[in-house]
């Protein structure tokens, strides 16, 4: 059974228990009233690989990955890999004809482990070391976007043979909404300012770089981006940007590569960008923008990494303990926390939560699920309902934690870093294994 099935039993109640905005597309609830995502029991999964543990629903990033070729025909999607990269997760990006995004030396080894054409790797990165250059440039990747002047330096000394590279620019698009990350302005680290001929200086510098073969402009203007209208925004100043490059070089560059941060709902209510309104702006946008400087429609290239990977990732926490502090707050502690959800200490990040290995029935209380580690932010959700009889061994999933968790935890306290258990069609697999303590050992050299 899954989410579509329960939906009408559910509509009776207040709402539903789980909202499939947010929760894996194959999220259900079997008939012992226990979550379950790929028809296999969070329990079970607990249970076989103990907690914390993330669980990746296959069908569902394998599903959004196929929407987004729907509905972005004319264009390449390439994953961030930053997000969340396994090798089995780089296998899945290639056999859905994407490309994959990487930007680092272990993230390309990662891809090309995956079986990932090199072809349709891009590298980022405003910090790349000339060893990682070197080495993207031996194995072939099949575009490099140069984030400084210096990579412009490395790059000349490293060319044996024609490099397609792209510039990044910064358009100085301020993303509105209050829970974006702004990365498009010009007053940050990334790229090269369209204001100032920043960005025109650095093309004519790779121009006269023999190999260095300039073939367009790229930008990544934020993060958990819900509005389209930034990207069409984007689309126009890029244009322009490559039509002067056209009048004063008489180079044609062809790519426009518009970066992700496309936004994802992490609790009920939350906006999403919507990929068809997303993909009809872009395109509204390139049509008049092209036409405005009689400019060759460019091949256009998207790159949504939490987009793909966010909501097909649910992560299991096992409660240590129930305590109730003098003032009235519910402190429900679990196995887990800032270690391996970093994002809510970081950005203030808010999570849905449920309890996975029963139906709740009875009454609620209004609590705050913290981790075991030794600060005081570390909290995975604030104040949110739990069943009034939440007690030590039940076990709660968090939805929405396939991006920026697994990818950006850390051993703080010396914990060992979950595994990631991927799920489909009733079987589950271990991706990657939990992190032990003679793995965080072996690096001590005494
Ligand atoms: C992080 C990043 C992305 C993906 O961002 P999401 O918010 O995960 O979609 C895409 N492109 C670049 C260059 C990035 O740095």
């Amino acid at each position: 059974m899954t989410l579509l099935d329960i939906l009408p039993s559910l509509r009776g109640t207040t709402r539903p228990r789980l909202d499939p905005n947010i929760w894996p597309l194959t999220t259900g609830v079997d008939e012992l009233g226990r979550i379950t995502v790929g028809r296999v029991a969070l329990t079970d999964i607990a249970d076989q690989y103990r907690t914390p543990a993330y669980v990746l629903g296959e069908t569902d990033f394998r599903t959004r990955a196929r929407r987004y070729r729907a509905a972005l025909p004319q264009a390449a999607v390439v994953y961030a890999g930053k997000s969340l990269l396994t090798t089995a997760v780089a296998r899945w990006v290639a056999e859905e004809g994407l490309g994959l995004d990487v930007c680092s030396a272990a993230e390309l080894a990662t891809a090309l482990a995956g079986g990932v054409d090199p072809a349709r790797i891009v590298l980022h990165g405003n910090a790349k070391s000339c060893d990682e250059l070197r080495n993207a440039i031996d194995v072939g990747v099949g575009r490099i976007v140069i984030d400084s002047p210096m990579e412009i330096t490395y790059l000349a000394g490293l060319v044996r043979r024609p490099q397609p590279v792209l510039i990044r620019v910064t358009p100085d698009i301020d993303i509105h909404g209050h829970r974006a990350v702004t990365t498009g302005v010009t007053d940050q680290k990334f790229g090269f300012a369209l204001a100032d001929r920043r960005a025109a200086r650095a093309a004519a510098r790779i121009l006269a770089t023999p190999n260095l073969d300039l073939v367009g402009l790229h930008c990544h203007i934020g993060s958990q981006i819900s509005d389209p209208a930034p990207y069409g925004e984007a689309v126009h100043r890029l244009i322009g940007a490559m039509a002067d490059i056209r009048t004063e070089h008489g180079v044609l560059l062809t790519e426009l590569n518009i970066g992700g941060g496309h936004g994802v709902p992490y609790v009920r209510g939350d906006a999403a960008l919507d990929t068809g309104a997303f993909a009809a702006v872009v395109d509204d946008a390139l049509t008049t923008a092209c036409a405005a400087e009689r400019f060759q429609r460019p091949r256009l290239v998207v790159e949504p990494g939490r987009a793909l990977s966010a909501r097909a990732g649910v992560t299991l926490y096992r409660v240590c303990g129930v305590k109730s502090q003098p003032g009235g707050r519910t402190f429900v502690a679990v196995d887990g926390g800032m270690s391996d959800n970093p994002r809510v200490a970081l950005h203030g990040a808010k999570y849905t939560v449920a309890l996975a290995n029963r139906h709740p029935l009875g009454p609620s209380v209004v609590a705050t699920v913290v981790g075991r580690h030794c600060e005081a932010g570390d909290e995975i959700v604030h104040d949110v309902e739990l069943p009034a009889d939440i007690h030590a061994g039940d076990l709660l999933a968090v939805a929405c934690t396939g991006a920026y968790q697994h990818s950006m935890a850390s051993t703080y306290n010396m914990v060992g870093r979950p595994p990631v258990v991927a799920v489909r069609d009733g079987a589950s697999r271990m991706l990657v294994r939990r992190e032990t303590t003679a793995d965080l050992l072996s690096r001590d050299r005494g």
